[in-house]
């Protein structure tokens, strides 16, 4: 397992793949002990390096990820056999924006680490199948040090993506059907809780 992870490790900096820094994964890790979480789905596997850590948290923890490149999806796959984690791990290979879950589905973490420009769709379409204490994590709120600092970039492309990053926090902070925090950890994580309204 911990060779499996060094070897994640070295493939994605060979290959460009943006996956978790060490404090934002050893974060999650911990969130899902400390909290007991159990059934996770996970927006952008790439290679499955924060999906099979995060399934290594628990005995019954279970992850489900969505890829929709095919390359990383067939990597992921892969790395989930080497580890033997094909009952804990399932990889879906399709657009998250595309895919339909059955009814009724449940999870109590959601971590959403796919395209940044498409954030608040992802929020959008899967805060209906959070279970009632559950939480909707999100990677990469600091983009590289760029969010906030959108009118400084000249590149137009990336320019849009901070403003929709920038867009998206604003969109977190304004929901008032979430509670949601901010964490300084990795490239900036934020933690979505659903208000309660038991009154
Ligand atoms: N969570 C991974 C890193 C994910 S990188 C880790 O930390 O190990 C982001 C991934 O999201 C890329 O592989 C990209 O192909 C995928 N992705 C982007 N948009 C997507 C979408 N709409 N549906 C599914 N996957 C998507
Ligand atoms: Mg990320």
């Amino acid at each position: 397992m911990k060779q499996l992870i060094v070897e994640m490790e070295e493939y994605a900096k060979e290959n460009n793949i943006p996956i978790m820094q060490k404090d934002g994964i050893a974060f999650l890790m911990k969130y899902i002990k400390n909290n007991e979480i159990k059934n996770v789905l996970e927006i952008g596997s790439a290679i499955g390096y924060s999906a099979i850590l995060m399934a290594s948290s628990g005995a019954d923890v279970k992850v489900t990820t969505i890829e929709r490149d095919e390359v990383n999806y067939l990597e992921c796959i892969k790395n989930v056999k080497k580890c033997n984690f094909e009952s804990k791990v399932n990889v879906v290979f399709q657009d998250a924006l595309e895919v339909n879950l059955a009814e009724g589905t449940q999870y109590d973490l959601i971590f959403i680490d796919a395209a940044k420009g498409q954030y608040q769709k992802f929020f959008e379409k899967f805060q209906y199948f959070l279970a009632s204490n559950g939480v909707i994590i999100t990677d990469n709120l600091k983009f590289h040090g760029y969010v906030g600092k959108s009118e400084e970039i000249e590149s137009k492309n990336l320019k849009q993506l901070v403003k929709k990053i920038e867009n998206y926090i604003e969109f977190l902070k304004n929901n008032e059907e979430f509670e949601t925090k901010f964490y300084d950890v990795g490239d900036g994580i934020s933690v979505s809780k659903k208000v309660s309204h038991e009154n």
